[in-house]
């Protein structure tokens, strides 16, 4: 499987810097196809993008019905989107998104052929507390469905305390916490024991070369630096072909 160069535009942007983005993209998705490129804008820009495939960052729990501002996995599906973040942290500290809810959304993209890419990761005082690699697998066997499958979804390992700090995990970290996660995946998860992990927190063009390249680390999922496409590409060339 190729690597994966995931942007997460968060609440940032507007449909002319979407649009602009997707056509300065055109090229490098030709040139640069030894990884596969996806965007997460806002859902009102996701229709937007034509020349890159289209993500969402999250969506609702439920199938239809009265949840007023929820946005179903079936709408995603319906707007061309082929993965969905879920469980960021931010939406865990923020909406008090707990694991059980990320299943239940996890649960719904399956459902409709959307790729969900599952956000874990530990907070700086759990790291302290040498609690990283518990909260971790905790999340991970909590939010993952019984039908997961080393094709359908996605792992994001996402220190809190790396995102949006500028300061991102050390290569000896996301080493040792991707290849914990690979072992846990592979003995209680046998069919998604291959799964893509990606690294996310504070990855820019001056890491992703070390970061990307390392081993258990399937690609990226980036904030800030996807918003810049300029940052964007060259995080995705840094991956070694
Ligand atoms: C993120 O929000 O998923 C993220 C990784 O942000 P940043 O790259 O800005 O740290």
């Amino acid at each position: 499987m190729k690597k994966l160069i995931a942007g997460n535009w968060k609440m940032n942007g507007n449909g002319d810097t979407a649009e602009a983005f997707d056509n300065d993209m055109e090229e490098v998705l030709n040139k640069y196809s030894h990884v596969e490129w996806l965007i997460c804008p806002p859902f009102p820009y996701i229709a937007s993008l034509s020349n890159l495939q289209r993500g969402a960052q999250d969506c609702s729990a439920y199938d239809r019905g009265a949840y007023t501002g929820e946005v179903s996995a079936a709408m995603l599906a319906d707007m061309g989107c082929t993965y969905c973040i879920v469980g960021h942290s931010e939406r865990r500290t923020l909406h008090m998104e707990d694991n059980k809810l990320v299943r239940n959304k996890v649960k719904q993209l399956l459902s409709h052929n959307i790729r969900p890419i599952i956000c874990v990761g530990e907070t700086l005082e759990e790291r302290e507390a040498g609690q990283a690699y518990e909260v971790v697998s905790r999340q991970i066997l909590e939010s993952l469905s019984d039908n997961i499958t080393s094709e359908n979804a996605v792992l994001a390992y996402e220190p809190v305390w790396a995102i949006g700090t500028g300061k991102a995990a050390t290569l000896c970290d996301v080493t040792k916490m991707h290849g914990m996660i690979r072992d846990l995946l592979k003995s209680s998860l046998a069919t998604a024991a291959k799964m893509r992990i990606l690294y996310g927190g504070s990855v820019k063009p001056s890491n992703a070369a070390e970061l990307l390249n390392a081993d258990n680390v399937d690609g990226a999922l980036i904030g800030s630096a996807s918003l810049l496409h300029e940052d964007f590409i060259a995080i995705g060339k840094a991956v070694e072909i």
